[in-house]
């Protein structure tokens, strides 16, 4: 983007950048990385599919019984004859023999259908009507197929279960264990470095001096990025001068894919992370029209290389960080691990409060989800400061004000649930 293109979308004399226009700009610079490793299925939970993944074999891999009862064949109940003789006895995981007219089979949830029978009467239908001789008459009759699963009734051997960029979740992994697979073809992690900037910040296991605060970002940022699937180098609480940024920031691009930092990322006299980013690349973006989160800054690191290192600069504060993160560097990453790239998804939801005045920026409330006699509805948490970490916990997601709305009771608006962001 051009510095002229980038006036025409920022939407004020301010140059704030709407989220619907950063977005697929940053979308559209962002690499997809390549590379790919075969992992065992116990360490594949959110990472990416390589390759699309065909079904090796179908499942179920054979006819097997619905629930504990007696496997027949139906066309020997079509008429007025109920009485069949017991000629087997098949638990789940044995071989029962051929069933000839008039024969039927004891039989437990999940045991191989034996050949011959189509159709299982459930054992509440049936009675004996001589114990010695093993003879039963069926209650009810039953037609084909009646209480049995059938060969791939769950997944047909061939079948296309997951494309090529699909994010593995935990149900994924119970669908691949059934197909007895062991390995899988997945994206290689992406390598991200993860810096906190200012003097103020203090890492944990003493007693805060005067003057410093425990360093937030830091431990959940790396929570986040590691529940991505990223491998996370951290730089703790880089000091706040040009030649201490630099140099962090030079080492950070050297060893990763992308480097995203919080703080000092506006314009103040202790803020050096922009100007550093540009003496090392390209700065693509800067300040949003967003609230939570005006100061954050995309570019790119070695931006003349054929793959640069991506750069998000998010704001210091933690609520800030959380919402830039969310909304924008999660779904980046999500793409250059070879997802789709797509914002966070919202839905609708009645609002419980009114607002007045307008604002230019875009706004993300922390709020509750309650029920109500009308069904859910949407509370936005008293304080939404952006120093007030706590309410991040509280929140079960976001209310969505567009800019330059106001908001009337029962209005429907977006609200993007916490798991959006978090997993
Ligand atoms: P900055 O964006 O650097 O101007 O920081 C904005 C506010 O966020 C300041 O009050 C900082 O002290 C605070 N802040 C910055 N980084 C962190 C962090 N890693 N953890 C907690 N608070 C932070
Ligand atoms: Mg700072």
């Amino acid at each position: 983007m051009t510095p002229n293109d980038r006036n025409s979308v920022t939407s004020s004399k301010q140059d704030l950048t709407p989220l619907r226009i950063a977005l697929p700009l940053i979308f559209n610079s962002l690499r997809v990385v390549t590379e790919s490793d075969v992992l065992p299925l116990g360490s594949v939970l959110g990472r990416v599919i390589a390759k699309d993944f065909l079904a090796p074999i179908s499942v179920p891999p054979f006819d097997n019984s619905a629930m504990d009862g007696y496997a027949v064949r139906s066309l020997d109940l079509a008429g007025s004859n109920m009485l069949l003789s017991v000629k087997d006895r098949i638990p789940a995981g044995a071989i029962g023999d051929k069933l000839s007219q008039g024969e039927s089979a004891r039989i437990f949830t999940g045991a191989q259908m034996p050949q011959g029978s189509d159709a299982v009467v459930m054992q509440e239908n049936c009675e004996f009507v001589n114990h010695e001789k093993g003879l039963i008459r069926v209650l009810q009759p039953v037609s084909a197929g009646e209480n049995v699963r059938s060969l791939g009734n769950d997944i047909r051997q061939g079948t296309c279960l997951f494309r090529a960029g699909h994010r593995i979740k935990s149900t994924d992994i119970g669908v691949l264990a059934s197909l007895g697979v062991e390995n899988i073809n997945v994206k290689r992690k992406l390598k991200v470095s993860l810096l906190t900037t200012g003097n103020e910040l203090q890492p944990p296991g003493k007693s805060l001096a005067s003057g410093k605060i425990y360093d937030t970002n830091i431990a959940m940022l790396s929570s986040m990025l590691v529940g991505l699937g990223c491998s996370v180098t951290k730089h703790h609480a880089v000091a706040d001068t040009f030649a201490e940024t630099l140099k962090v920031f030079e080492e950070a691009a050297g060893e990763s894919d992308c480097v995203i930092s919080t703080g000092g990322v506006s314009v103040g006299e202790e803020d050096h992370v922009r100007d550093v980013v540009e003496s090392l690349g390209k700065i693509d973006l800067w300040k949003l029209a967003l609230k939570p989160g005006k100061p954050f800054a995309f570019g790119r690191i070695k931006s003349h290389d054929l793959i640069p290192k991506f750069f998000f600069g998010l704001p210091g504060n933690p609520v800030s960080a959380f919402v830039t993160f969310g909304l924008i560097v999660r779904p980046s990453l999500l793409a250059m691990m070879g997802c789709k790239a797509q914002a966070p998804t919202s839905f609708k939801v009645a609002t419980d409060f009114e607002r007045i005045y307008v604002s230019e920026r875009e706004e993300y409330l922390r709020s509750r989800l309650d029920s109500s006699s009308e069904g859910m509805v949407a509370r936005p948490l008293n304080n939404q400061s952006s120093g007030v970490a706590v309410s991040l916990s509280e929140a079960d997601g976001f209310i969505v004000v567009p800019s330059f709305s106001k908001v009337n009771y029962g209005d429907r608006l977006g609200f993007i649930p916490m798991s959006e962001f978090l997993y």
